[in-house]
């Protein structure tokens, strides 16, 4: 019985760790990273910014394909090895899926998406011309808002989800508060600038 819960622990963590590890791992190195400063500050807006929206947006629904490796694997579990550590699998793999997929007949919107680009794209374009915040326009997206580096002005209100630099809290803490956030903003009110 035990063995059994202690299987069926294993396999939902690893149905839930696998299909998030696009998002985990692939753009975290040192080489990714050198065009923002580092975890937690504020990155500034701009073509680099807008690109990595764009890549943790494809390696979230990269986790979609990946999450096909524990369903096969779990699938074949049940049906011909442990049956308690197969359904594990599934369970946190397919709820996975199930968890994403109604992004898109509504509900909660993906942590990253095409549209947040875009809105930064607004931003900055709204900090050129005459309409600038000062003269020397330096917009970064804080941890809840996007302000001006020079004058201080608030330019966009909107809380910063995981941008895939190397969390300041180290690879381990880093990565758990990645899971269980699922790379949404995390705001807790000390953060609040
Ligand atoms: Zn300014």
């Amino acid at each position: 019985m035990i063995q059994a819960i202690l299987l069926f622990s294993l396999g939902s963590f690893i149905g839930h760790v696998l299909p998030r590890f696009p998002v985990l791992l692939l753009s975290r190195g040192r080489g990714f990273n050198v065009h923002f400063p580092p975890h937690p500050d504020p990155v500034p807006l701009g073509p680099h910014l807008n690109q990595r929206v764009l890549h943790l947006r494809t390696f979230y629904w990269l986790g979609l394909i990946v999450a096909l490796i524990p369903l096969g694997v779990g699938f074949a579990s049940v049906r011909w090895g442990n049956s308690a550590f197969g359904f594990g699998l599934w369970l946190s793999s397919g709820w996975l899926v199930l968890n994403r997929l109604q992004a898109l007949i509504g509900g909660q919107k993906p942590p990253w998406t095409r549209a947040m680009a875009e809105q930064l794209q607004v931003v900055m374009d709204g900090t050129k011309g005459s309409l600038a915040c000062c003269s020397w326009p330096a917009p970064a997206w804080g941890m809840t808002r996007v302000r001006c580096g020079n004058c201080s002005k608030v330019l966009h209100k909107a809380a910063r989800p995981d941008l895939g630099r190397k969390r300041s809290d180290g690879r381990i803490v880093g990565m758990l508060r990645l899971l269980v956030s699922d790379g949404y903003p995390m705001i807790h009110p000390i953060e609040e600038e």
